[in-house]
């Protein structure tokens, strides 16, 4: 069984599933798809991982044993499998996909505290470079704070 677990060093290639929060490696999501999300069909198409995950995420949490943590209640994460979740995720699925998932019956869970935010943002944004934090418990100092609002109010003004 391979594990979910990811090293720190890894993590600027890692990206958070905006559906279950999940932080895996570009390249798993790409050889394996979401383990908790795979009808999001992001095992082998780079398009549908750009548009569901995002490489912009904080909080970086590891559920160990998601059937008894307290924090995968809190997140509603404990139906998911072990592995590196995300406390919050920016950036939003297409909403096509988005209502589709709906209609299909799968819960979707608000990941972004933003939910103006868009899910290509960064991706056009050369002079603001994607961070990641790596606790919980350090706060967005308020440079990134305001960092992270024009993002999103850019992301809200173009779609
Ligand atoms: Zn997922």
């Amino acid at each position: 069984m391979t594990s979910n677990y990811i090293a720190p060093g890894q993590q600027r290639y890692s990206r958070a599933c905006m559906v279950c929060s999940i932080i895996m490696l570009q390249s798993r999501f790409k050889t394996e798809g979401c383990p908790n999300c795979p009808f999001l069909d992001l095992k082998g198409s780079t398009d549908n991982i750009e548009a569901c995950t995002s490489g912009v995420f904080e909080g970086v949490t590891v559920i160990a044993d998601p059937k008894v943590s307290w924090i995968a209640k809190w997140q509603r994460l404990d139906e998911y499998v072990a592995g590196v979740y995300a406390m919050k995720v920016s950036g939003s699925l297409p909403e096509e996909l988005k209502s589709q998932l709906i209609e299909e019956g799968h819960p979707l869970y608000p990941r972004d505290a933003n939910p103006s935010g868009s899910a290509d943002h960064y991706e056009d944004l050369d002079d603001e470079p994607a961070y990641v934090r790596t606790t919980a418990k350090q706060p967005l100092s308020r440079a990134e704070r305001r960092a992270a609002e024009r993002v999103g109010n850019r992301g809200a003004r173009k779609t």
